[in-house]
């Protein structure tokens, strides 16, 4: 019987509210950036909660980042209140870690276990295998064979041998997350069947990025006639690189032949200029034939993309610096979108509405310091893990040394005591200063509970330190802005090579998916888009000569304007060229 409609799906529109107040049983979400995917499900959850199809304590959500978890989370609580912290609301490995949390004694652990980070498991397979190189190929192999579905034990060779080490000194590694609750799950039926009755709805956004581990984990949870609900865009498959497979999602109705499908295809998000480029931009690649999108906001003449081309990433990066600090003078969030200026009593914009996009980390040197040259205040995130950076695996190991009451302060402490030891060796001091502040909003968040900030360390992502209330330019990687959304955002480097990323000696390049990823970036943007690129930069140590990224030829150029430093600099608020901006 179709649920009692309730005031949680007001602020819905019907497509939307036909998804959140769907009858339980298996539901597929398919649609396109900005239509409100997340917000459905979170009105989904809240739904079922309140209309009593569900204890809130049957409720497991599945995000792609620590952080998209928080934020659900905070969303249910505001919506169902203090129920929302019964509910499991994590990402596939805190979900992993939670089940090895209940079960650690049948493979070999003690209740205080670790995950090893980077470094860590890396010295063990170096124990083992005799090289640093060998250990990275084991291990590199260990990754992918899990990602494509290879959870089974290994109990011979160098891989068995690395295992039993990891074993012996209470440590887990990322890949066992997902690995180890497979192998018990498949063994033992009972168990299934516990956790089956335990998590009576599970629900998973960005399904389309899941890998064959995660999938097994999933359908291993899930009943054959189980409650899921299941949400992306296989247009947004961006984690094909890591072994993510955009295959499970388009197979969701066989897996599950009852389930409901549902289209949702008004765009919230971006102007209609921004939602037209991006539909062009990804058509040649689509996995998504006869896609419907169509911008909802009331622009009537929404501004066109600016592009712009710079001689080098320098310059590439100055005009990013001197835009923002343009667009800042004066300009308010409302005349973003007609290209008027400074009006009385509006609201201006501040560092935080900015984000600027790139292929490749390396790319974020030359605006870091074009930023820090223009005094523009930013956060720096990739989709690396945290534990990724030595200075911060450098911070970790100090907290437990020095004094302090709650965390926040204790990673402070930390890079005092590690700046004071280290003094003189500028280069380090910096990095474990930067690891700092990447820390330390994690770190207000777990209050004093230093174990559960640890643990969080060793899941997280950068990106998961993302600050959304810093008043900050974001810099971001394009596979760590998926899912997020800025009022303006510069995607920069592209160019053909770059974005297209081709790696040299590569033996496959996946432009689709580099159409996909520059189409999560061209989908960022609520109000304006600009997309530059160098002519000649610095990659790998040398300079190369690059010619505009193939993905701009497929963006009509009426939706398109050239912008310069000139039209970028020029103080003249009334000046009709700002429109160009
Ligand atoms: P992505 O594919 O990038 O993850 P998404 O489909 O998950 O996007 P959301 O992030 O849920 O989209 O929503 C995009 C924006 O549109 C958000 O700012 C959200 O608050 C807003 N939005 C969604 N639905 C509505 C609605 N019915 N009315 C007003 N605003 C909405
Ligand atoms: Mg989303």
């Amino acid at each position: 019987p179709p649920l009692r409609s309730s005031n949680l799906l007001t602020g819905l529109d019907p497509e939307q509210r036909a998804a959140a107040g769907s009858p339980p049983g298996p539901l597929l979400i398919i649609a396109g950036p900005g239509t409100g995917k997340t917000r459905t499900l979170t009105h989904r959850i809240a739904h079922l909660v309140t209309e009593g199809a569900l204890a809130a304590e049957q409720c497991l959500a599945i995000t792609f980042t620590r952080r998209s978890a928080e934020e659900l989370r905070e969303r249910l609580t505001d919506l169902v209140g203090a129920r929302a912290r019964s509910m499991t609301v994590t990402t596939f490995h805190g979900l992993g870690a939670l089940i090895l949390r209940e079960q650690y004694e049948r493979v070999g652990l003690s209740a205080r276990f670790q995950v090893a980070d980077d470094a860590r498991r890396l010295e063990v397979a170096t124990e083992v295998t005799g090289s640093p190189a060998s250990a990275r190929r084991l291990l590199e192999a260990r990754d992918e064979a899990t990602a494509r579905g290879a959870t089974a034990a290994a109990d011979e060779g160098e891989a068995g041998a690395y295992e039993r080490r990891l074993r012996e000194q209470d440590l887990v590694d990322f890949t066992d997350l997902l690995a180890l609750p497979v192998r018990l799950l498949e063994a033992d039926n009972g168990l299934v069947e516990r956790y089956r009755r335990r998590w009576r709805w599970i629900g998973v956004d960005e399904y389309q990025d899941v890998d064959a581990a995660q999938y097994r984990l999933l359908r291993l949870l899930t009943a054959p006639d189980g409650d899921i609900t299941a949400i992306g865009d296989p247009d947004q498959a961006i984690y094909g690189f890591r072994g993510a497979d955009v295959g499970f999602f388009l197979r969701f109705t066989e897996d599950f032949p009852a389930a409901r499908t549902v289209r949702l295809s008004r765009n919230y998000r971006s102007n209609a200029t921004i939602v037209d480029a991006a539909v062009q931009a990804i058509a040649p690649a689509s996995l998504v034939p006869g896609r419907e999108l169509r911008a909802v906001g009331d622009f009537s003449d929404p501004p066109r993309i600016g592009i712009h081309v710079a001689a080098d990433e320098r310059a590439e990066a100055s005009f990013v610096a001197r835009a923002i600090d343009r667009l800042l003078g004066g300009t308010s969030l409302h005349s973003l979108d007609s290209g008027r200026v400074g009006e009385d009593g509006e609201e201006g914009l501040s560092f935080g509405d900015f984000c600027v996009l790139y292929r490749t980390d390396a790319q974020s040197e030359a605006l870091a310091a074009a930023f820090d040259n223009a005094g523009v205040p930013f956060q720096k995130r990739s989709h690396d893990r945290l534990t990724a950076r030595p200075a911060v695996r450098m911070v970790a190991g100090e907290l437990a040394r020095v004094a302090g009451a709650g965390v926040e302060e204790r990673v402070r402490n930390a890079v005092a005591a590690l700046c004071d030891r280290h003094h003189g060796d500028t280069g380090l001091t910096t990095s474990v200063r930067t690891a700092g502040e990447l820390l330390a909003p994690l770190a207000r968040r777990c209050g004093d509970d230093l174990e559960g900030f640890l643990a969080e360390l060793s899941l997280g992502a950068e990106v998961d330190a993302l600050d959304p209330r810093a008043d900050r330019v974001s810099l971001l990687t394009l596979h760590a802005a998926k899912g997020l959304e800025y009022p303006v955002v510069f995607l920069v480097g592209c160019e053909e090579g770059l974005l297209p990323l081709r790696f040299p000696g590569a033996e496959r390049d996946d432009d689709a998916e580099e159409r996909r990823l520059f189409f999560v970036g061209l989908t960022r943007a609520r109000r304006r888009l600009y997309l530059s690129r160098a002519r000649r930069r610095t990659r790998r140590g040398s300079r190369v000569e690059n010619a505009a990224s193939s993905f701009l030829e497929a963006i009509p150029s009426r939706l398109t304007m050239p912008v310069d430093e000139e039209t970028a600099t020029r103080r003249r608020p009334k000046d009709r060229q700002l429109r160009l901006l």
